[in-house]
């Protein structure tokens, strides 16, 4: 496979407080990973800065407007009970969004198979209107949008193994039946959201949430009978992952104890999905993760399988 891995330094200028756990040294414990031999054949590409047009694919003016106003000019800004801005943090979160809509036109225009953007603030959390848990903007809903509009492509399936629930994807696409959006999350946990029995209006969205204190048997078991059954039947052009790796059981924002190889697992079902059906692209965007060695570890896994399909 050909794997293109979208970075930019920008992404380590987004700042947070002392002690919040989505801090620039995941970015820098990932890049040490990546100094390994084994991905030497990755291709690295600057993530181009995105329209702010490109927000509007997933999210309300009045929420883009909402952003830039919490921009500060000096020092940190708390958006809400989680998020925060520092003064290059728009360029940053527009960043992340350049980064995703180039991941997708490399795919579909077959510059490569399958790509992974190394970017933060993550966005999964960002809703329709509203700034939550880390996030500013949407990134893979944007990317999903994006590739409908610019390529054509009719069915875009999201699969979310972040340990949080992607409230934010399932509310842009509740009443979307042209992207099936696949969650595995930990319950109860932030955000609250994520139940079984939230399944959109048109069957689009499949909540497999998994107990505290499950392991790599019941998040592949939740892949093997919710996940990948859904994908097969809906036959996605393209697949988009929100990957977070906080799942780890490193991790300390969660009580789930997978290991790198279930996400190496995973990766490897995927990759046979869409083969099958979305012509090998995947598009696979960094969420959470805030063990450095348990995200350097579990997304280094998850790249090298990208890279070996
Ligand atoms: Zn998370």
């Amino acid at each position: 496979m050909t794997t293109k891995l979208y970075e930019n330094t920008v992404f380590l200028e987004h700042g947070v407080p002392g002690g919040h756990p989505e801090r620039p040294d995941r970015l820098k414990a990932l890049n040490l990973a990546l100094e390994h031999p084994n991905f030497a054949d990755l291709e690295r590409v600057e993530a181009p800065i995105g329209d702010e047009d490109l927000v509007l694919l997933a999210h309300a003016e009045e929420h883009l407007r909402g952003v830039k106003r919490g921009i500060p000019d000096e020092d940190i800004n708390q958006l809400e009970a989680d998020t925060y801005a520092t003064p290059q943090s728009l360029v940053a979160a527009l960043t992340g969004i350049g980064g995703a809509v180039a991941a997708v036109d490399a795919v579909f225009k077959g510059e490569a198979d399958n790509a992974f953007i190394a970017a933060r603030p993550p966005g999964h959390h960002a809703e329709k209107n509203k700034v939550m848990g880390f996030c500013f903007f949407n990134n893979v809903a944007i990317a999903a949008r994006y590739a409908q509009r610019a390529h054509g492509a009719e069915r875009v399936a999201i699969v979310d193994w972040d340990v949080h629930h992607g409230n934010g994807t399932q509310d842009i696409f509740w009443d979307d039946p042209s992207v099936l959006f696949c969650s595995t999350h930990q319950i109860p946990l932030y955000p609250g959201t994520g139940a079984k029995d939230e399944t959109g209006v048109r069957n689009n969205i499949v909540n497999a949430p998994l107990s505290p204190n499950s392991g790599s048997e019941h998040f592949r078991d939740a892949f093997r009978t919710r996940v990948l059954p859904a994908l097969e039947n809906f036959r996605p052009d393209l697949l988009l992952i929100s990957a977070g790796f906080d799942a780890h059981h490193r991790d300390p924002l969660a009580q789930i104890n997978l290991v790198g190889e279930d996400f190496d697992w995973a990766t490897g079902r995927l990759i046979d999905i869409a083969g099958r059906s979305a012509g090998n692209r995947i598009v696979s965007l960094l969420e959470g993760g805030y063990d450095l060695q348990g995200l350097a570890e579990s997304a280094g896994l998850h790249i090298l399988r990208l890279m070996r399909g």
